[in-house]
């Protein structure tokens, strides 16, 4: 490649449902953005979940095993659908999205929440919110990825405002006291990020209550399950939200939260946004390109102030679009920049 160029090696995987329509429109997305700030990427398209089971009779082969773990970052559809629901436990679509993040070892999921200016259904708790949970993947909190969690909190909290809260209940159970004394010796490493500690009950309480005093809220893996679906819901559309899952060492994996939709499928009704924000995640969070991932977050809050919206989002005065027109409104977007 050519000189001040950058390079990447990408793996998509398409998947099941409406994975194929959003994963089209956020590659496009990426180069469009990439070309702009000197970034190329490579992609290599993989097949996982149930379109992999029809194709080869396993729900994540080797070849995808080995390209993803050769690749810079992942970026993954959707899993799933009714046409597979009775398969047994190793033959569902499902197995492969879990084996694929062992197979990475990514042991932190990220879930921002963040409520768009331009749209929100609950505008009177909703306005401002932009927060992210830290959820712990592995969920056995051995020492190394709690560590890792815990250590990726941190950073993750320096990019953004510099606060973090770690949820616990360390006035019942015994492994949240290891928990809180962990992340109290961590924070002594990062005397730049504001730590508090909350009990997990309060949190969920507070999430509904006053959302916005939230930065970063870090936790273990069922307490994250249960607080990242409840801080999606503070933004009104899983349609919106995208989500990285990350190890120390190799690529990270990123995907919308959202599953794969078998009733809009194949419709052109799917909202890319999250898809797209997710690639938008592999350039801050798996590259570390973070010019190119705010073209990307621009240009989908400049679709959406020129009133562009997908079903799911729609609402009186807006413009209702396919997933295709979507798609097409942010790479416009992005070419409008300088
Ligand atoms: P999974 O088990 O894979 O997480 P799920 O059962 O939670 O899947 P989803 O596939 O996420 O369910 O779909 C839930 C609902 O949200 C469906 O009605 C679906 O149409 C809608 N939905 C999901 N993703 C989108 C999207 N990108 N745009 C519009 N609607 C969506
Ligand atoms: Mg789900």
């Amino acid at each position: 490649s050519s000189a001040g160029k950058k390079r990447y090696n990408i793996t998509l995987l398409p998947g099941d449902g409406i994975g194929p329509e959003v994963i089209s429109i956020a590659k496009n997305v990426l180069q469009q953005a990439g070309s702009l700030e000197g970034v190329e990427f490579s992609f290599r398209e993989m097949p996982v979940g149930g379109a992999s089971l029809d194709l080869v009779g396993l729900p994540l082969p080797e070849d995808t095993i080995s390209a993803a773990k050769d690749s810079d970052a992942v970026l993954l559809g959707a899993i799933g659908g009714y046409k597979w629901d009775k398969n047994e436990k190793h033959l569902k679509p499902e197995t492969g999205l879990l084996q694929l993040r062992a197979a990475l070892k990514v042991f932190a999921n990220l879930r921002p929440a963040t409520v768009l200016p331009q749209w929100t259904l609950k505008r009177e708790v909703a306005e401002g919110v932009d927060l992210m949970v830290v959820r712990e993947l592995t969920g056995v909190c051995d020492h190394v990825s709690c560590q890792g969690a815990l250590r990726l909190m941190k950073m993750t909290a320096r990019k953004r405002r510099g606060k973090s809260c770690s949820v616990d209940k360390a006035n019942v159970l015994d492994a949240s006291i290891l928990w809180r004394r962990r992340v109290t010796a961590l924070a002594a490493e990062y005397p730049d990020v504001e730590l508090s500690h909350m009990y997990v009950d309060n949190a969920a309480m507070q999430l509904v209550r006053d959302p916005k005093q939230f930065d970063t809220i870090v936790t273990n893996n069922i307490f994250g399950d249960i607080l990242s679906d409840e801080a999606s819901m503070i933004t009104g559309s899983i349609g919106m939200l995208p989500s990285a899952s990350l190890s120390d060492s190799g690529p990270g994996l990123f995907e919308p939260i959202h599953g794969s939709a078998p009733d809009i499928a194949g419709q052109d009704k799917a909202n890319p946004l999250a898809t797209i924000l997710s690639a938008a995640m592999l350039l801050k969070y798996g590259l570390g390109e973070e010019k190119a991932a705010k073209r990307i977050e621009d240009a989908v809050l400049g679709a959406l102030n020129k009133g562009f919206r997908t079903g799911d989002i729609y609402s009186n005065g807006t413009k209702l679009v396919g997933c295709k027109e979507m798609g097409e409104e942010v790479l416009k977007s992005v070419d409008s920049q300088v």
